[in-house]
Order: structure tokens, then C-alpha cells, then sequence
């Protein structure tokens, strides 16, 4: 796996479809996001390449409760009892208790799934430790504070870490093409749209997507120009 150290102690894990990032720091290790089912022995790879044993993970964070973010985080949790953390009104749904609500599809959208999806697995049920809302801290090291952004689903989180000048944004909003984009498959693309513009305000010099490469450098202005190609 090709490794991308994005910014001091956090390391971008290509898992095919999606993105994972693996933060460092003298608290332990903390993994944001998981992949889709199956990804296991790539993220256990990946935390022996950057010298994390699996069994000392400490926390995963998920950024909201798609099968290709949360596909692995049961699995990955059973390593170590990381703890695991998730947004308020996605929790229900990694849990299993309930369904997740499907998102409304543009035309262009139900095609591009058509094809990014064709093979996702579901993603088996996982206990969630820690709910958390909007301007909840995180203790990653440096504080990371959660910002509430709902629109791709529910209970979408993103992480800012003024400290690091870093933003993590689930998939609220992606890289596309060379672009910074709207993240289709929203549950609410007005709110999502809201929701990007909400981040686009943040001063922050790193970007990071659950699809697509990272902003490095004056992610802010990058973010003020996204477009929504698939609306
Ligand atoms: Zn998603």
C-alpha cells in the first residue's frame, strides 16, 4: 500500500474505494475511517509498516456510517478494543439497529454508483463507544474538534484540528478529477451543500476526503471553490 504521510503524524490509507487515515501522536493511535468490508489485512499492513501493533489501536473514528467507511470497523475494533466513535445520528445505523436512509439520487449520480458500488459489501454491525455532536472534542494529541455536518447522511461528522491546520471531512466533500467536489450519494444534498459551505469557512491548509487526494497547502481556498458536478 502507498502510504502518504499528509501532514506530522497522519497517514492517508488507500482502501481501493475509499480513504483511511491513521493519526499518530504520544496518546496513541487513532484511525479515521475503516474502509469497506475485507479491508482488515490492508489496514493491519498498513499499522505494522508505520509501526502501530493492531492491539494498541486506541480509537477509530467513523465519519458517518456508509458500507465503504464503516465496513471494517468491527473487525478492525476486535484488535484492540479501540474505542469507537461515532456521530450522534449515525450510530443507530453502524450498530445494526436500523437501516441507514438511502440517499437521493441526481441521474448522474445513480450512474457513477452504479459503478463505484457495484461490489460493496454491507457492512457487518459494530458497537459504538462514544456518540458525539458538534464541537465535542476529540483527544487525538492535539484537540480535534467535531463539527456536526449533516446532508450525506444524518449524522455526518468532520474533523478539525486547528493546531495542525487539518481538516478531515468525511464525504461531505471529495476530490474529483483534480476538483474539489460536493460528495455525492447525499441523503440531503441541500443540507450537504450547506454543510460544505459550513467547512469552506474554516482557515485550514490540509484537506482530507473519504474519496479522492488530499488538499495540501491552502485547503481553505480550494474548499471556497467547490463545484457540484453531479447535481
Ligand atoms: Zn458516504
Amino acid at each position: 500500500m502507498d502510504l502518504t504521510e499528509v501532514a506530522p503524524g497522519l497517514h492517508l490509507l488507500p482502501l481501493g474505494i475509499s480513504n483511511a487515515y491513521l493519526w499518530r501522536s504520544t496518546m496513541g493511535a487513532t484511525l479515521i475511517d475503516t474502509g469497506p468490508p475485507g479491508s482488515g489485512p490492508a489496514i493491519r499492513g498498513a499499522l505494522q509498516h508505520l509501526g502501530v501493533p493492531p492491539e494498541e489501536l486506541r480509537q477509530i473514528v467513523l465519519t458517518h456510517f456508509h458500507d465503504d467507511h464503516a465496513g471494517s470497523a468491527a473487525e478492525v475494533a476486535g484488535w484492540s478494543g479501540a474505542q469507537v466513535i461515532v456521530g450522534a445520528g449515525d450510530a443507530a445505523f453502524v450498530r445494526g439497529e436500523r437501516s441507514g436512509p438511502p440517499p437521493t439520487f441526481t441521474p448522474a449520480e445513480e450512474q457513477l454508483h452504479a459503478v463505484v458500488a457495484a461490489d460493496l459489501q454491507p457492512a457487518p454491525a459494530c458497537g459504538v463507544d462514544r456518540e458525539v455532536t458538534d464541537q465535542d472534542v476529540l483527544d487525538l494529541g492535539d484537540d480535534a474538534i467535531v463539527l456536526s455536518v449533516p446532508g450525506h447522511t444524518p449524522g455526518s461528522i468532520a474533523l478539525h484540528v486547528p493546531a495542525a491546520g487539518l481538516l478531515i471531512t468525511g464525504d461531505t466533500i471529495a476530490e474529483h478529477q483534480g476538483q474539489v467536489v460536493l460528495g455525492p450519494f447525499n441523503i440531503d444534498r441541500d443540507a450537504a451543500w450547506q454543510s460544505l459551505q459550513q467547512l469552506a469557512e474554516l482557515d485550514v491548509e490540509v484537506a482530507c476526503f473519504g474519496h479522492g487526494e488530499p488538499v495540501i497547502g491552502s485547503a481553505s481556498s480550494a474548499l471556497r471553490r467547490a463545484i457540484d458536478p453531479f447535481g
